[in-house]
C-alpha cells in the first residue's frame, strides 16, 4: 500500500470502518513507514479532541438543555391539571355554598344553619383565595 493511499485512508482506519483486510494493510504500512505512522498519530489525537470535546463541552450543555425542556414540560403536564382544579374547585365550591344557603335560608331552623354561618365568611374568602393564592402556589409548583 502507498503512502497517500495509507492517508486518505487513515481517518476511516482510526475510526476502525475499513475491512479487516485494509485495517491489516494500513497497520502493515504504518508499522513500516514512519512517516505515515506520525501522520497517523497526529490524526489520532486531533480525533481524541474532537471527541473529547462533544463529551465534555457540546454534549453535557445539549443534554442539560434538552433535559430541562424536557422536565419542564413534564412539571407543566403535571401543573396543569391541579391549577385547573384549583380555579374551578373554588368556583364549585362557591356554588355549592350558595345552593347550601339557599337550601339553608329555604329550610329555616335546621341543623344546617351552623353550617351556613360557618362558611359565610368562607365564601366571601373564596374569590380573593382563588386571586391571590393560586398564582404563587403555581409558580412554587414551576420552580
Ligand atoms: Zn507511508
Amino acid at each position: 500500500m502507498k503512502c497517500n493511499k495509507v492517508h486518505s485512508k487513515l481517518i476511516f482506519f482510526l475510526e476502525k470502518e475499513l475491512q479487516v483486510s485494509e485495517m491489516e494493510q494500513v497497520q502493515k504500512h504504518l508499522d513500516e513507514c514512519s512517516d505515515c505512522a506520525r501522520f497517523a498519530a497526529e490524526m489520532k489525537s486531533t480525533l481524541r479532541i474532537l471527541e473529547n470535546d462533544k463529551v465534555t463541552d457540546e454534549n453535557p450543555f445539549f443534554y442539560t438543555r434538552v433535559k430541562a425542556r424536557l422536565e419542564k414540560q413534564h412539571d407543566e403536564q403535571l401543573v396543569a391539571r391541579p391549577v385547573l382544579l384549583r380555579i374551578l374547585q373554588p368556583v364549585a365550591f362557591s356554588i355549592l355554598l350558595l345552593l347550601g344557603i339557599y337550601g339553608g335560608f329555604k329550610l329555616g331552623e335546621t341543623p344546617r344553619n351552623t353550617l351556613v354561618s360557618s362558611t359565610l365568611s368562607e365564601q366571601e374568602m373564596v374569590p380573593f383565595w382563588n386571586e391571590m393564592e393560586a398564582e404563587p402556589i403555581e409558580s412554587f409548583l414551576m420552580e
